[in-house]
């Protein structure tokens, strides 16, 4: 937080919930701030690394949030001012002091600075008297501007954000655009994307967006919705009721039923604070994590034939619980359907999915995860009928992990075909 004076920050290691208490928030006061929680994917997970970094170089103090990864962070590091010392170990830190080095005000530093960093990177930047916004050249991690109150101004990866505190929404910031939130207002700079196409990542769409975002003039919410749907007519199944796996897969199951004809349930009750099991940080806690965080409702699976619909089959650790899960509860047959196209390939731009390794669908033919899930049948959403849904077209989309065709990667990556 700024006054227009001094910065003041607080990071620490956790849920916002149990760190931001009434004594910790009376600390942070002004007319400016940033607050982001990290999901490590560059850089190992620990407090130096926790964000906003705040930076007290010779532009002055500035704290500084990422979402993204670099794919030429070495590249980049290489070119730092040989005195710069470095106090975290993830991407950001390189490109927040790439912009300490750069010259000029801090609309030029910044441009200059995102016309040599590839990569994935949303970032807000707080100094003492204005808040930056900028967005990579490819528009792979959104980011969107609201008003705010009388004169303010609010930016967000989702628009979700600005309903919460009573904001407005204005619109997204375009690939490549930066825009200075200060006493004159919001300043807007568009950068040349010329060189690169537009590349937003499509697991925006099928997991990490809240359904009441909104992209591109369409809630999240309906694009699931329209995911389901393509789904049922893809792969019908003899069943009697759907169900999702809350709370993602929501909107694709009642899509799904809704294009199927048969009835939606409830089949699982998810524990609210239990967290996101994809984003924890290790195996076993995936895993410990899937048991403590569903209950069945007995009396919609017992003796039928269920259509369990996910959003997506990552490394397979979770889905196979679930689906035991469904069985114990009666379920007579579970047939798994998902509503995203199968993982093939690592994603460098920021999500939790870094080596070939770690995809079932890397490494194993569908009939065989469907095999090793446990499930009476598996069916995936195809790419075409997952870009349909979105309503936007193919070539303004980042598939990089269902492809294999990446909008910007590093140079050394690992190329491999998965088993078809
Ligand atoms: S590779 Fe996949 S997860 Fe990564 S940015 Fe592209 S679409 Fe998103």
């Amino acid at each position: 937080m700024s006054d227009g004076g001094t910065l003041q920050s607080h990071r620490e290691m956790g849920l916002l919930s149990a760190i931001f208490d009434e004594e910790i928030l009376s600390t942070l006061s002004g007319h400016l701030g940033i607050g982001h929680t990290r999901y490590s994917t560059s850089g190992s997970s620990v407090v130096v690394n926790a964000q906003p970094l705040l930076e007290n170089s010779e532009i002055g103090e500035f704290a500084f949030a990422h979402n993204g990864n670099l794919t030429n962070t070495e590249e980049l590091r290489e070119t730092l001012a040989p005195s710069t010392i470095l106090q975290a170990t993830s991407d950001s830190e390189v490109l927040a002091k790439l912009i300490v080095d750069a010259e000029g005000p801090m609309m030029e530093r910044i441009k200059s600075v995102m016309q040599r960093a590839r990569g994935a990177y949303s970032v807000v930047m707080c100094t003492e008297n204005a808040v930056y916004a900028f967005r990579d050249p490819w528009g792979v991690k959104p980011l969107c501007v609201g008003t705010y109150g009388d004169g303010g101004y609010i930016v967000a990866s989702e628009s979700c954000a600005l309903a919460t505190v009573g904001a407005t929404y204005l619109r997204e910031l375009n690939p490549g655009e930066i825009v200075a939130l200060d006493e004159h207002g919001l300043t807007s700079m568009q950068t040349d994307c010329s060189t690169v196409r537009p590349a937003l990542c499509m697991f925006e769409y099928i997991y990490f967006a809240r359904p009441d975002s909104v992209l591109d003039g369409q809630t999240i919410y309906m694009a699931r919705h329209a995911m389901g749907r393509e789904l049922a007519r893809e792969h019908p199944a003899e069943a009697d009721v759907v169900m999702a796996i809350p709370d993602s897969a929501i909107p694709g199951g009642i899509g799904y039923a809704a294009e199927s004809g048969l009835p939606y349930v409830e089949g699982l009750i998810k524990n609210r604070y239990i967290g996101r099991t994809f984003i924890s940080p290790n195996p076993e806690m995936r895993s410990r994590g899937v048991q403590l965080k569903f209950n069945p409702v007995l009396e919609n699976l017992r003796g039928q034939r269920v259509v369990v619909v996910d959003d997506s089959i990552v490394r397979g650790t979770t889905t196979p619980r679930i689906v035991a899960l469904v069985r114990e509860a009666g379920a007579r047959e579970v047939h798994v359907r998902v509503t995203s196209p199968p993982i093939k390939h690592p994603c460098y731009l920021g999500v939790d999915m870094a080596t070939y390794d770690e995809l079932i669908a890397a490494n194993y033919t569908v009939d065989e995860i469907g095999v090793k899930i446990g499930a009476d049948s598996l069916g995936y959403l195809s790419i075409d009928g997952l870009v349909k849904a979105t309503g936007r077209e193919r070539d303004v989309m980042c598939l990089g992990c269902l492809t294999g065709s990446y909008p910007n990667v590093p140079a050394n990556r690992e190329v491999r075909v998965p088993v078809s």
